[in-house]
């Protein structure tokens, strides 16, 4: 597994920054994300849930698909989520839409946010 960030896509909000259990996140010069020392990075996907952008994503490892499959996340407010909550999309009130993309190749799966905790 290894972390992917395509800039173009990182807003700056800063969502992601607390959320890596390595410190691996921090904001550059350029007020977008960058991924300080990536190869500690160990795939626990808690900034792809985070990321509103989809900006972070995975490569996923031979044993899952190969690599060159991209592994991103969408979270989905549910109709019972509270339109004026501020919780996070990894809570209650909300589904997460897990793609796995390479080319043409599309996968998708989703999953409530207590059920993804191994993905
Ligand atoms: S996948 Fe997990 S360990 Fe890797 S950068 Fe994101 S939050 Fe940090
Ligand atoms: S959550 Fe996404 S858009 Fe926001 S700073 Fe992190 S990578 Fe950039």
């Amino acid at each position: 597994m290894s972390i992917h960030l395509n800039k173009k896509l990182c807003q700056g909000c800063r969502a992601c920054l607390s959320i890596c259990p390595g410190y691996l996140l921090s904001l550059g010069p350029d007020q977008r994300v960058q991924i300080e020392e990536p190869e500690r990075c160990w795939g626990c996907a808690a900034c792809l849930k985070r990321c509103p952008h989809q900006a972070l994503g995975l490569y996923l490892p031979p044993a899952l698909g190969g690599r060159g499959i991209l592994l991103t996340v969408v979270a989905e407010k549910t109709s019972h989520a509270d339109p004026e909550s501020t919780q996070s999309p990894t809570t209650s009130g909300y589904r997460l839409r897990w793609r796995a993309q390479s080319g043409s190749f599309v996968r998708e799966i989703v999953t409530e946010p207590g059920h993804s905790q191994g993905y």
